[in-house]
């Protein structure tokens, strides 16, 4: 099953609930019959640097390191959920960071030895897409400290994920 999620940038998935998580009162215009041929249109120059190209945001710049909200942090890409808001906690690195996935299997692990480290990666695994590095320096129960880009992810409030 996961091999057909693995084709890179697929057509969006993300059901209608995530636009009206957006949808401001009457100002912005409802993004909906707009013709997106795959994903990575929708993605902005940065999020397609970070997500497609491995890049790293600059520490203490994303909206989502201080978000508190309840709800899921899902792939910027793809849509797949990778974080809750239950595991986010403050790591002081500047990035959002969570000390366990959603599910081990969204978020895959693979070795990086770039920038002279050896590193842990984690990528999505519905697109493959860069989210950030892991470490062994986080919070009890996993001892993880996954940080991630902010840009790679998306916040989806509780109320609309129907959980
Ligand atoms: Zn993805």
């Amino acid at each position: 099953m996961p091999l057909a999620l693995l084709a890179g940038c697929r057509v969006q998935t993300v059901p209608p609930t995530a636009a009206v998580a957006q949808a401001a009162p009457a100002a912005a215009p409802t993004p909906v019959e707009q013709p997106v041929p795959e994903s990575c249109a929708m993605l902005t120059p940065e999020q397609y640097r970070v997500l497609r190209e491995g890049g790293t945001e600059r520490p203490f710049t994303s909206e989502l390191l201080h978000n508190k909200a309840k709800g899921t942090y899902v792939c910027a890409g793809c849509g797949l959920e990778l974080f809750s808001s239950e595991t986010k906690y403050d790591s002081g690195s500047g990035w959002p960071s969570f000390y366990a996935p959603i599910a081990k299997g969204n978020v895959l692990t693979k070795l990086d030895e770039s920038h002279g480290m050896i590193r842990e990666e984690n990528v999505c695994a519905g697109c493959g897409g860069h989210l950030g590095h892991v470490f062994p320096d986080g919070p009890k129960p996993t001892g993880l400290r996954y940080c991630m880009n902010g840009l790679a992810l998306k916040f989806v409030p509780a109320e609309t994920t129907g959980e």
